[in-house]
């Protein structure tokens, strides 16, 4: 078992149970995250033969970084994990803080047109350690704390929910990596039964939702995904959940040349999302190769943004990061495994 996969509450439950003290556990705990060791024996404070018994139960991460690609204020890691898959995360920095854009899966099942991690089918879900890993990993390259985590690399996280909540809990803990959970964001595809599930978990964790279009007809030629979960459903469900958490959604918004960037779609959204506690985030789209669909021009970004403004949606649109280097989601995985 690896260790990076337990919550703090766990792990002091299995430090009992070897007859440990709870503060064993905590002081663990501190090793792991804020010391970041790399081998249990660098831990001068717990007695030698708890120390032998907890390296015989647990190894210590699993993941190694197997490249780097820079730019200024963006890096982009491709991480290698014990079975020789990949998955990767990006790292950006803002004004406000450094924020890491972090993977759930090896591949992905919603099948998105124009997302390339959509292109590769799920090989398989992440394990929590593997995504506490690469913000672990992100962090030591940098020597730097990060104060910001976006579930939106590759994957979708509520197909992986329950490693997802895991990973939401480790990350939080005040005595580990002390992400506050109003500093998490979780993106969705929009699986109706995980949005009601997270309506009940009681961490102000932002959610977003790929919106992408603002009719059933458009959205269902983008994301097949909502044949299943059809936008009237999907809008009742989130009203539900703004009615239980009071916190503020994000609907993501990719603008596609000639697709779903005209004006007659900017006043369906917007009325789509009248009066709800929500803001649109328009994202300029990462043209990758094979997929057949363009970025809209600036000009049109523009009009599609007035248009939401003069109808009283909060919007923004994303500051860009990395279209010099393979940041679109899956773009660094699908060059080193097609090589
Ligand atoms: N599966 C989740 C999270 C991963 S994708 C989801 O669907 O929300 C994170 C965001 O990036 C989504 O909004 C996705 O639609 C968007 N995205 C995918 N490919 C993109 C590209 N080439 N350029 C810009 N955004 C992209």
């Amino acid at each position: 078992m690896n260790i990076y996969d337990l919550t703090k509450e766990e792990l002091i439950c299995y430090f009992l149970s070897i007859g440990a003290k709870k503060y064993h556990a905590e002081e663990m705990y501190r090793w792991l995250y804020q010391k970041k060791i790399k081998d249990f024996s660098e831990v001068t404070n717990i007695k030698k033969d708890i120390l032998k018994q907890v390296q015989k139960d647990f190894s210590l991460g699993s993941i190694s970084v197997v490249q780097v690609e820079r730019d200024t204020d963006v890096s982009k890691y491709l991480f290698e994990l014990s079975d020789s898959c990949h998955v990767e995360a990006v790292l950006m920095m803002h004004d406000y803080g450094r924020s890491i854009c972090v993977s759930s899966q090896v591949g992905c099942n919603m099948g998105c047109k124009f997302c390339e991690s959509g292109r590769r089918k799920k090989v398989r879900n992440l394990k929590a350690s593997e995504m506490v890993e690469q913000i672990l990993k992100v962090e030591e390259d940098l020597g730097k704390r990060i104060s910001h985590v976006v579930v939106m690399g590759i994957g979708e996280p509520f197909d992986n929910y329950d490693s997802f909540i895991q990973f939401v809990k480790i990350i939080n803990d005040p005595l580990g990596l002390q992400i506050g959970s109003r500093h998490i964001t979780v993106s969705t595809c929009g699986i109706i039964p995980k949005i009601e599930e997270f309506s009940l978990f009681p961490y102000q964790v932002n959610l977003a939702i790929s919106l992408h279009a603002p009719n059933d007809l458009l959205r269902s030629r983008l994301m097949p995904i909502n044949k299943v979960y059809p936008l009237k459903e999907l809008m009742i469900s989130l009203k539900k959940y703004s009615e239980k958490t009071s916190r503020r959604l994000t609907f993501e918004y990719i603008l596609l040349k000639d697709i779903n960037d005209s004006e007659h779609y900017a006043l369906e959204l917007a009325n789509l999302i009248k009066g709800m506690n929500a803001y649109v985030n328009l994202i300029p789209y990462n043209s990758t190769e094979n997929l057949g669909f363009f970025r809209s021009d600036a000009f049109q970004i523009m009009k599609f943004y007035d248009i939401l403004k003069k109808n009283h949606i909060n919007v923004t649109i994303r500051r860009e990061f990395g279209s010099n280097i393979s940041a679109a989601c899956g773009q660094l995985r699908s060059k080193k495994e097609e090589l």
